[in-house]
């Protein structure tokens, strides 16, 4: 699974904007929820568990294409940032306990990749 991982900086249809992982499927021209006709991505969404009927790694989402800010694969991200915590994790812990004595105990995802160079 991991060497399929793509990370997007996506906006969803409610404004809100965040770095995704994802297992890219299929492009498609198609009638989209919330976005009218348009291109849009299915994908597994890596950080939502997979549900009867997904048949893969994720729960099966679709991303509008036109929404997708940056595209990066998983050996362009050496590291990620934790706002949360305060501190680098290494690409593999992105989703790790809390370190922040306000968020005890928590799991979050560090919410910025460090990109090589
Ligand atoms: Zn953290």
């Amino acid at each position: 699974m991991a060497e399929r991982v793509v990370y997007i900086d996506y906006t969803n249809h409610r404004g809100e904007r965040r770095w995704r992982s994802i297992h890219p499927r299929i492009m498609r021209f198609r009638e989209t929820e919330w976005h009218g006709e348009a291109w849009a991505l299915e994908a597994w969404d890596l950080e939502k568990p997979a549900e009867h009927g997904d048949y893969g790694p994720g729960a099966r989402r679709t991303f509008a294409l036109k929404n997708i800010h940056e595209w990066l694969e998983d050996a362009d991200v050496t590291a990620w940032w934790c706002s949360t915590c305060g501190m680098a994790v290494l690409a593999e812990n992105r989703h790790h306990v809390s370190t922040n004595r306000d968020d005890p105990g928590g799991v979050h995802a560090a919410d910025t990749p460090v990109r090589d160079g």
